[in-house]
């Protein structure tokens, strides 16, 4: 696969996909389609090993839809000194721009100082932040006047840049839309991936471990699925899997929940983003431009466990609706809101410290007693280096044949559905397209990830929703009675999308 624009991509049928599943000992069974499961199965699979991908629900349905959406060394990390991570996460900044231009694209961001001297302090740290990434011309750091700061942030509020700020610059992406072309990218090299079909159970001959128990949520029939290596690469649900390896087993993953407001870019009519470096609990906070809206977040609030459907709390929307306030010159209502949403960090916990912002987001890999190889933490940015790392581990854990790392040279195809955020209506074209090639299976898949209407702007989502589920329905040879429910459904999460007032 050499030129992204010669994409064609037919991937084969669900049927044909579970016929296969018991045919044959594959060479990797991945559990989890996040950021890690997908990096780990495009590696494994243009290396050129059997691989199999199985996703409990859909791909990118929990943390890996829900990110800030930047491909970036992490201004945070430098200023906590893992230099380590920030020099590997801007490599993979860079590779990233290039391999696939269309899905991340460079974005400046500014600190504003409230004077001068913040501003030599923040253009400082910003030089080694590019001596890291190599210093490459266009995207050094540099100085900005309060006058070009305005023209750039009409909504700011002056008193925030009064004494000007410094320009860098990193990249977003759409995470759910670069699931799927790495998803893509791992079938067009021959994986097999099906999503709603959740692993159950590890197999075991002698102690080792031989493969996984699968269950397909259609037909609730479960399948013994022998490979030479399984990973773990479930995120947030890390520790279920462990357990599943071994009952004993301790838990090594924290949660912490990070929320986001999205508002109207007339709130922030911008090209660039702003980031506030240190709020008053000691993180950092965007307000980003994405696609016709702008982002607002994060925050970071420990959670007792996981959860497919996290909900930021009433506390969290006052703290960004709060940064707001202090930042936009334009007051902001509750009302105002478009879509709120929360991700959580799986965060590998090894010491004891009690502020979750502080744990590393390296990430981290183990191998069980049984030989269950678990990949966990880690960032968005990172997970091809992750994915690699993951299937170096296999090759010696499963003893497959040794073969190099070639994900630093595949080409993604392009992304088609920027523009979704807008529509009136759905094309019915863009739904046969999200069944088809893009495995959605349901209209949540449709308009929360293969699109992101929801994120965007959730009463348009809901809006949207019966007329995706009708044009779905005979693509996947469904009932008026699935319409219905899947109406009925999805209404009821996109509410949790709405703050409540
Ligand atoms: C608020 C927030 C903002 C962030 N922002 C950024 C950012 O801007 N840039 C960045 O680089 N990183 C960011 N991150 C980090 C990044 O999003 C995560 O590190 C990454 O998405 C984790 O991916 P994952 O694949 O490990 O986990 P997940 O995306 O959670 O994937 C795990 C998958 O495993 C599946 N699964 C669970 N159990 C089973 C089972 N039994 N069988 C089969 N499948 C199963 C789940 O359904 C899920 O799809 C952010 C994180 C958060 C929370």
């Amino acid at each position: 696969m050499t030129d992204s624009d010669s994409w064609n991509f037919a991937p084969r049928s669900r049927a044909d996909t579970i016929a296969a599943l018991t045919t044959e000992t594959w060479d990797l069974v991945v559990i989890g389609g996040g950021a890690t499961g997908l990096g780990t199965a495009m590696d494994a699979a243009s290396r050129g090993y059997r691989t199999l991908l199985l996703e409990g629900r859909d791909f990118a349905k929990a943390t890996s839809s829900r990110s800030t959406k930047l491909i970036h060394g992490g201004v945070r990390y430098l200023r906590q000194g893992n230099l380590s991570l920030v020099r590997e996460s801007l490599r993979e900044r860079e590779l990233l721009l290039a391999l696939a231009p269309k899905l991340v694209r460079p974005l400046e961001f500014v600190i504003p100082a409230t004077s001068w001297l913040g501003t030599a302090f923040y253009a400082t740290g910003l030089k080694a932040y590019d001596f890291l990434a190599g210093s490459i011309p266009g995207r050094r750091s540099r100085m900005l006047g309060s006058e070009a700061i305005s023209q750039r942030f009409p909504t700011l509020k002056f008193d925030h840049y009064a004494g000007g700020g410094v320009a860098y610059h990193d990249a977003q992406f759409d995470d759910a839309r670069l699931a799927i072309a790495i998803l893509k990218v791992a079938i067009a090299h021959g994986a097999f991936a099906l999503n709603d079909f959740p692993v159950t159970s590890i197999l075991k001959d002698s102690g080792r471990i031989s493969g996984v128990v699968a269950r397909d949520e259609d037909t609730s029939r479960e399948y013994q699925i022998r490979a030479k290596s399984v990973i773990n690469a479930t995120g947030i649900f890390t520790d279920s899997i462990r357990e599943m390896d071994d009952c004993q087993a301790k838990p090594i993953l924290r949660q912490s929940q990070g929320a986001h407001i999205v508002v109207d870019r007339a709130h922030f009519p911008a090209h660039s983003a702003v980031i506030v470096p240190e709020t008053d609990d000691g993180r950092v906070l965007f307000f980003i431009p994405w696609h016709d809206k702008v982002l607002i977040g994060t925050t970071d609030v420990p959670v007792d466990g996981p959860e497919l459907e996290p909900r930021p709390g009433d506390a969290e929307v006052d703290y960004l609706l709060d940064y707001s306030h202090r930042y936009l010159a334009t007051p902001l209502e509750r009302s105002e809101i478009r879509s709120s949403w929360a991700g959580l960090r799986p965060l590998v916990s090894t010491g004891d410290s009690r502020s979750t912002s502080k744990i590393s987001r390296d990430h981290h890999l183990e191998v069980s007693d049984s030989g269950l190889i678990t990949i966990a933490g880690g960032k968005w940015t990172t997970f091809r280096t992750m994915g690699e790392d993951a299937v170096n581990r296999a090759i010696s854990v499963g003893g497959l044949a040794p073969k190099p790392c070639c994900s630093d040279t595949v080409s993604f195809p392009v992304s088609e559905l920027d523009s979704a955020a807008a529509w009136d209506e759905f094309p019915q074209s863009v739904v046969w397209k999200c069944v088809h090639e893009e495995f959605a299976r349901t209209v949540e898949d449709v308009l929360a990830r293969r699109s992101r209407v929801l994120f965007l702007d959730a009463k348009r989502a809901i809006k949207l929703a019966p007329q995706v589920a009708q044009t779905m329905a005979p693509l996947l040879e469904k009932s008026s009675d699935w319409i219905e429910a899947q109406i009925s459904e999805f209404t009821k999460l996109a509410q949790r999308f709405l703050p409540a007032e």
